[in-house]
C-alpha cells in the first residue's frame, strides 16, 4: 500500500484515513492553503497551518470545525506523522509532510521560492517522494525579480496620476492583492480595495497576520483622480466608476508572461507577478527535496513529468482539481 494515493475524493492517506486538499466532502481534511481549489467546503474536520484558520472560516464559513497547527508541529494519526511546513505561496500556505516507518512524502500544495514579505518563505523538506504542483511547469515561465515588477507598478501609477487617470489593478483577492498592497509606493495617497479584498484584509489584520492601509471602494467613492484601485477582475464594482473617470487597467499574474493572455483580457498593462514557482524554481525545489520519486500535479503535469524523467528522476503524474492562478475568485 502506498502512503498516499490519488482517489476520486483527492489525495488520500489510507493508513490514517485523512485526505489532503480533497475536492469532495470527506471526514478529515488536511488543507495546504485557503485558495478555493484546495480548501473546499463541506468537510467534517479541517486541519491546517494556524494562519489559515481565519482564512478558511472567512471563505468557507465561520462554523466549520478547524484546527490550526504551527509549522513543524507533529500530528500523529494511526501511527502516521503529519506536519505542516512553509510553502511561501500565500499567508498560511503550507506543504504537508507525511512520515510512516521512516518513509517520507511531501505534498507541496502551491508554492514559490523567495521571501514575498507577506508570508513565511518556502522551506525545502527532504523526502523520498515529492508531490509537486506544476502551474508554471514550462521553460517559457521565468519570473523577473519581484522588486523590478513593483517598481514598474509604482511607475505606471505615477504616469497615470500625471495624466489625471485612475489606476486599476486586477488581482486575486487572497494572496496577490495583499502582496501588491504591501509593495505599493508610499507616494500613493489614495488606495481603494474592492470589498472582497478589503474584507479579506480586515480578517487578516484582525488576526495579526497582515497589515495594510487602504479604504474600501464603494460606488460613492468620489475622489478617484490619481487613485489606485485594487479589485478582482470579475468585479462589477467598476461599472459605475468607469463612466465618470478615465481609468487605466492592469493585471498582475504569472499568466501575463505570455502576450496572448494580455490581449485576451482587454487590459492596458500586464505585470508578470506570480505566487507560484517558475520553471527554474520548480527544478530547484525538486532538487533540494532530494526526492528520488516525483509526482507532478496541478498544471502542466504531463510535460513537466516527461522533463523530470529525462533528468533521470522517477516521475509520474496525478490529476487534481485545478484552477491555477485565476483572478476570477
Ligand atoms: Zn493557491
Ligand atoms: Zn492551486
Amino acid at each position: 500500500m502506498e502512503l498516499l494515493s490519488n482517489t476520486k475524493n483527492g489525495l488520500y492517506c489510507e493508513m490514517a484515513d485523512v485526505y489532503i486538499d480533497p475536492w469532495r466532502k470527506v471526514q478529515k481534511a488536511l488543507i495546504t492553503h485557503g485558495h478555493s481549489d484546495h480548501a473546499k467546503p463541506g468537510h467534517s474536520q479541517y486541519m491546517c497551518h494556524k494562519n489559515s484558520v481565519s482564512i478558511l472560516k472567512h471563505r468557507i464559513g465561520k462554523n466549520i470545525k478547524v484546527r490550526g497547527y504551527n509549522f513543524g508541529e507533529s500530528i500523529s494519526i494511526n501511527g502516521v506523522k503529519f506536519s505542516f511546513h512553509p510553502a511561501g505561496h500565500i499567508i498560511g500556505s503550507a506543504q504537508v509532510r507525511v512520515e510512516y516507518k521512516g518513509e517520507i512524502w511531501v505534498v507541496t500544495g502551491d508554492y514559490k521560492l523567495g521571501d514575498d514579505e507577506v508570508c513565511t518563505p518556502f522551506e525545502p523538506i527532504k523526502c523520498h517522494t515529492l508531490i509537486t504542483e506544476s502551474t508554471f511547469g514550462l521553460p517559457i515561465y521565468k519570473w523577473e525579480s519581484p522588486g523590478n515588477v513593483f517598481n514598474q507598478i509604482n511607475q505606471w501609477w505615477a504616469e497615470n496620476k500625471a495624466n489625471k487617470q485612475t489606476s486599476v489593478i486586477y488581482a486575486y483577492s487572497l494572496g496577490k492583492a495583499q502582496r501588491i498592497l504591501k509593495h505599493l509606493s508610499k507616494d500613493i495617497d489614495k488606495i481603494y480595495a474592492h470589498a472582497s479584498i478589503y474584507n479579506t484584509n480586515k480578517t487578516l489584520i484582525e488576526h495579526g497576520i497582515y497589515d495594510t492601509h487602504c479604504e474600501e471602494l464603494s460606488p460613492k467613492t468620489a475622489d478617484l483622480n490619481g487613485a489606485l484601485i485594487i479589485t478582482p477582475q470579475s468585479s462589477t464594482a467598476l461599472k459605475n466608476i468607469n463612466q465618470t473617470h478615465s481609468i487605466k487597467t492592469a493585471m498582475a499574474s504569472g499568466w501575463m508572461a505570455t502576450r496572448n493572455t494580455r490581449k485576451n483580457r482587454l487590459i492596458d498593462k500586464g505585470f508578470v507577478l506570480s505566487d507560484h514557482a517558475d520553471w527554474d524554481d520548480l527544478l530547484t525545489a525538486i532538487a533540494s527535496s532530494e526526492a528520488e520519486r516525483v509526482i507532478v500535479t496541478h498544471g502542466y503535469q504531463e510535460a513537466f513529468a516527461r522533463y523530470l524523467s529525462e533528468l533521470g528522476l522517477k516521475a509520474e503524474t496525478y490529476k487534481t482539481a485545478f484552477e491555477g492562478e485565476s483572478t476570477l475568485k
